[in-house]
C-alpha cells in the first residue's frame, strides 16, 4: 500500500501560488491573498491571490482576445489532438492531482483516485466530440434555388464557477467541452479549494493550450464570482454550487442576457422496496450519503424504506455506519474524511441537534468526531436518523454532511408522492429486485438521474443535471456540447 502521507509532505509547504491569466502567472491587482488550509488538520498549504472584479476584467479580455484570435483558427482536429494530449498529461500526473485535491478539500485519496474514469474519460470523450460538430442542409418552402443550411458556432467566452467538493472533476467537466467546441474560459474556483485547479492550468499549458483559452481567477464568490456572473463580456455562465447562489447568478446574468446553465443542490430520495436485496442495498444506500462525508450534491439523504423491512434495514445500516473509519483523506483506509471548514461543520452540527429536537431517533453517530488524530480538523460521525417524518428539517433541507434521514413507507404511490414533494430534483435511487417496480419508480420520480440497484454512477457519455430547483442544463453526453454551441442559419439565393 502506498504511503500517501509521506508523498503529501512535499506538495505544499505554505508557499504562495499565483493565478493564471492569458498564459501568465500573476497576482491579484489589489495585492490581496487568501489562505488555503488543509481541512484535515488546519495546516496552511499555500496562499493564493484574492482576485476581484479588476482581475475578472483582465481575464475576460484575455479570453475574448484568444476567442477571436489564433484559437478561432484551430481546426476541430487540432482541438481534438489538444484534448488527447491533456488527457495523457493528466494520466501521467494523476496521483499528484489527486493528492492535491485530497489535501486541499479532504476527500479520501481512494475516492479521488477513482475519479479517473470521470476525468480522463471526459477529456477523451470530448476529444471525440470535437470532430463531430456539424450543421445540416435543410429543405425549405421557398420557390426557386434558395438553399438553407445551419452551422454550429462556439458560444464565445464562458464563465465557469465551481464549488469546492470535487475540484478536478468540477473544472474538467467545464473546460473539456469548451475546448472541444472552440470556446474560451474564465474559471473561478471556490475560495475553499483553488490549488488543484491551478495545477490543472499548468498541466494544460504544458500540453500546448494556447494563451487566453483558459484563465483562472482565484478569489471569493461575492467579489470575483459575482463580477464574472455579471460581466458584459461573458457569453455564457456554467455554474455548479448551491441553489441560493445559482439564483443570484441567474439574476446577475440578465444584464447582457448571457446564457446560463446551473448544477445546483439536492435532497435526493432513495427508495428501498420490500423486495430489495438487502445485502447489496445497505452499503450502497449508506455510501450514497457518506461518500465524501456527504459533501456531494447527489447525496441520497432521504432514505425511504418499505415498512416490511424497515427495522432490519436500519439496524444493518447503523452497523455499517458505525464500522466506517474516520480520518485524514491521505490515510489509505479512511472512509470518512474531514468537512471542508469550521463554518460547514457547524452548519451540519446544527442539523445533528435539530433532528432529535424535532423527534428523530439517533441510530448511529449524531455528533462531531474528535480524537488526537483528528486535531485541528472538522469531522462529523456518519449519522443515521430513524423515525423521521416528512416535515422535519432533516428531511427537507440539504445538509451537505454525512447524515441519513430514514423514513418508512407503505405503498409505491405514497412513496412516489412523498419523494417528489421537494423543491429539488437532482437524483434518486431505487432498490428493488422486481423489474416492473424499478421501471415504474424510475419513470415517476422527478429527477435528472435515477439509479436502480446502484448509486453515484456519473459518466462522460451520459448527461447529468437537475430539474426543478436543482438547476437546468446538462453536463456530460452530447447534450453538454449543446450548452456551448449556437446555431446559425445560412440562406443562399442561387437564382
Ligand atoms: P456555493 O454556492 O456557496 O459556492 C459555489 C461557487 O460559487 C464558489 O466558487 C463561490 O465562490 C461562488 N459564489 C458564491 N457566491 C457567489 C455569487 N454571489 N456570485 C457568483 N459566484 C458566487 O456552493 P458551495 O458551498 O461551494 O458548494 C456546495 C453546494 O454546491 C451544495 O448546495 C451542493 O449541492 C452544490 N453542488 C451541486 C453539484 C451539482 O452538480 N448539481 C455538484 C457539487 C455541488
Amino acid at each position: 500500500m502506498k504511503d500517501w502521507t509521506a508523498l503529501a509532505t512535499d506538495l505544499y509547504r505554505g508557499e504562495h501560488r499565483q493565478m493564471f491569466i492569458d498564459g501568465k502567472w500573476c497576482e491579484a491587482q489589489s495585492g490581496k491573498t487568501l489562505e488555503a488550509r488543509n481541512p484535515a488538520n488546519g495546516a496552511l498549504l499555500a496562499t493564493v491571490p484574492q482576485g476581484d472584479g479588476a482581475d475578472i476584467d483582465k481575464a475576460v479580455a484575455a479570453a475574448r482576445k484568444a476567442f477571436e484570435g489564433p484559437w478561432s483558427k484551430f481546426t476541430p482536429f487540432e482541438r481534438q489532438a489538444l484534448l488527447l494530449r491533456i488527457a495523457d498529461k493528466f494520466e501521467a500526473e494523476w496521483e499528484t492531482l489527486c493528492l492535491s485535491d485530497t489535501l486541499d478539500m479532504g476527500m479520501p485519496i481512494q475516492r479521488t483516485l477513482a475519479n479517473s474514469r470521470r476525468v480522463l474519460g471526459m477529456l477523451r470523450f470530448y476529444a471525440g466530440q470535437a470532430v463531430m460538430i456539424h450543421g445540416s442542409t435543410i429543405p425549405n418552402s421557398f420557390p426557386g434555388e434558395i438553399y438553407s443550411s445551419t452551422v454550429r458556432e462556439p458560444v464565445g467566452v464562458v464563465g465557469a464557477i465551481i464549488p469546492w467538493n470535487a475540484p478536478i472533476a468540477g473544472s474538467v467537466w467545464k473546460i473539456a467541452p469548451a475546448i472541444a467546441t472552440g470556446c474560451t474560459v474564465v474559471l473561478k474556483p471556490s475560495e475553499e479549494a483553488s490549488l488543484t485547479v491551478l495545477m490543472i492550468a499548468r498541466l494544460m499549458q504544458e500540453a500546448g493550450l494556447p494563451d487566453g483559452v483558459l484563465n483562472i481567477v482565484t478569489g471569493r464568490g461575492d467579489e470575483a464570482g459575482a463580477a464574472l456572473a455579471a460581466h458584459p463580456g461573458v457569453d455564457k455562465i456554467v455554474f455548479t454550487g448551491s441553489t441560493a447562489t445559482g439564483q443570484a447568478i441567474a439574476r446577475a446574468a440578465t444584464g447582457n442576457l448571457k446564457r446560463v446553465s446551473l448544477e445546483l443542490g439536492g435532497k435526493s430520495p432513495v427508495i428501498v422496496c420490500k423486495d430489495a436485496d438487502i445485502d447489496k442495498a445497505v452499503p450502497v444506500a449508506a455510501m450514497a450519503v457518506f461518500a465524501n462525508s456527504g459533501q456531494i450534491c447527489i447525496a441520497g439523504s432521504r432514505l425511504f424504506v418499505a415498512r416490511e423491512i424497515h427495522d432490519e434495514f436500519l439496524r444493518r445500516l447503523a452497523d455499517f455506519a458505525n464500522g466506517l473509519k474516520i480520518g485524514h483523506g491521505v490515510a489509505a483506509d479512511t472512509d470518512i474524511g474531514p468537512i471542508i471548514s469550521a463554518r460547514q461543520a457547524e452548519r451540519i452540527a446544527g442539523y445533528l441537534a435539530a433532528g432529535p429536537n424535532e423527534g428523530a431517533q439517533v441510530l448511529a453517530g449524531g455528533a462531531k468526531a474528535e480524537g488526537p488524530d483528528l486535531a485541528g480538523g472538522h469531522y462529523i460521525q456518519p449519522t443515521v436518523f430513524g423515525g423521521v417524518t416528512d416535515q422535519m428539517s432533516v428531511a427537507r433541507e440539504e445538509i451537505f454532511g454525512p447524515v441519513i434521514s430514514a423514513l418508512p413507507f407503505d405503498t409505491l404511490d405514497e412513496v412516489v408522492t412523498r419523494a417528489n414533494a421537494t423543491p429539488y430534483g437532482l437524483a434518486a435511487g431505487v432498490f428493488s429486485t422486481h423489474l416492473g417496480t424499478a421501471h415504474k419508480l424510475a419513470n415517476r420520480l422527478k429527477a435528472g438521474s435515477v439509479w436502480v440497484n446502484m448509486y453515484h454512477a456519473i459518466d462522460p457519455a451520459v448527461p447529468f443535471g437537475g430539474v426543478k430547483m436543482s438547476g437546468y442544463g446538462r453536463e456530460g453526453g452530447t447534450e453538454h456540447m449543446e450548452e456551448y454551441l449556437d446555431t446559425k442559419a445560412i440562406w443562399i439565393n442561387a437564382d
